[in-house]
């Protein structure tokens, strides 16, 4: 058991790589809280413990650090994908990709981060993992600009904590997938003029051939919020198939 009675909290645990993090994590002994804004979608995680959180809700984050207690871990998972290029971006469409990819994730940092002390003071280490992509400061892609520069925030904020708190046992890393096959890619791939040719051009851009299945991408997740990864903060871990090679 890699994760024997850590506290962690995942968000946008409802489906795709959250909930699949969910699950291994509590596999390997974590003592999971997993919450998403669609409560329905947390029905099935037997044995984990879940909870309706809409991230952008202040409130909500307050209420949820305190229900949580101090926590080892804590997976910033919840984002949201804008599809258009510079001219398409209206307001705000912007200050929704920042409430949610950006804003949201730092205040849930900020949250839980004294609990995080206060555990990484008994046991000598936590960690955070945020949600970025491969799709951020690491390489630009068309029809991404508000995405892009939100998950760009996403690095430089996970550095930023990283370089703040790690004299004190806390890690900070972001998390950089590349396509990943969940719900919301086949939304955007259903909702495309040709979801077929969508389909073909995302497969298209994958040295490997093929889309990543969320099984690609949890053992990441796992690793950074275990011990393993003891040495290991600030950085921007890409999984991405080869697609930055
Ligand atoms: P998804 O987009 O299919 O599901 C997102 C989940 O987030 C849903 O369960 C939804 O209910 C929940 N959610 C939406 N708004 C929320 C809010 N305000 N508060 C709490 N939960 C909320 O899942 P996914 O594709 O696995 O994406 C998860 C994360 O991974 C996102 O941050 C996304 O940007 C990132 N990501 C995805 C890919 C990909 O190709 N799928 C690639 C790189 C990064």
């Amino acid at each position: 058991m890699r994760l024997k009675d850590k506290a962690i909290l995942v968000t946008a645990a409802g489906q795709g790589i959250g909930r699949a993090s969910a699950l291994a994590l509590a596999a390997e002994g974590a003592k999971v809280t997993a919450t998403d804004i669609n409560g329905d979608l947390l029905s099935g995680l037997d044995g984990i413990e879940t909870a309706v959180l809409d991230v952008t809700d202040p409130n909500a984050v307050k209420a949820i650090a305190a229900q949580v207690g101090p926590l080892d871990g804590l997976f910033n998972c919840a984002g949201v994908v804008h599809n258009g290029s510079l001219l398409d971006i209206e307001d705000k469409d912007w200050d929704f990709a920042f409430s949610l990819n950006v804003t949201a994730m730092m205040r849930i940092c900020r949250e839980v981060m004294p609990g995080m002390l206060e555990r990484a003071q008994e046991t000598g280490t936590a960690s955070i993992v945020n949600m970025a992509s491969m799709a951020s400061s690491i390489k630009g892609f068309p029809n991404r600009t508000a995405y892009g520069a939100s998950k760009a925030a996403v690095i430089g904020l996970s550095k930023a904590i990283a370089a703040d708190y790690v004299k004190q046992g806390i890690r900070c890393n972001a998390l950089c997938p590349g396509t990943v096959d969940t719900p919301s890619l086949r939304s955007r791939i259903a909702s495309a003029a040709d979801p077929v040719q969508a389909e073909r051009d995302f497969i298209a851009r994958q040295p490997m051939g093929r889309l990543a299945t969320v099984d690609d991408i949890v053992p990441m997740v796992v690793y950074l919020l275990s011990d393993e990864s003891r040495f290991v903060s600030g950085q921007a871990m890409l999984v991405d198939g080869g697609v930055t090679i």
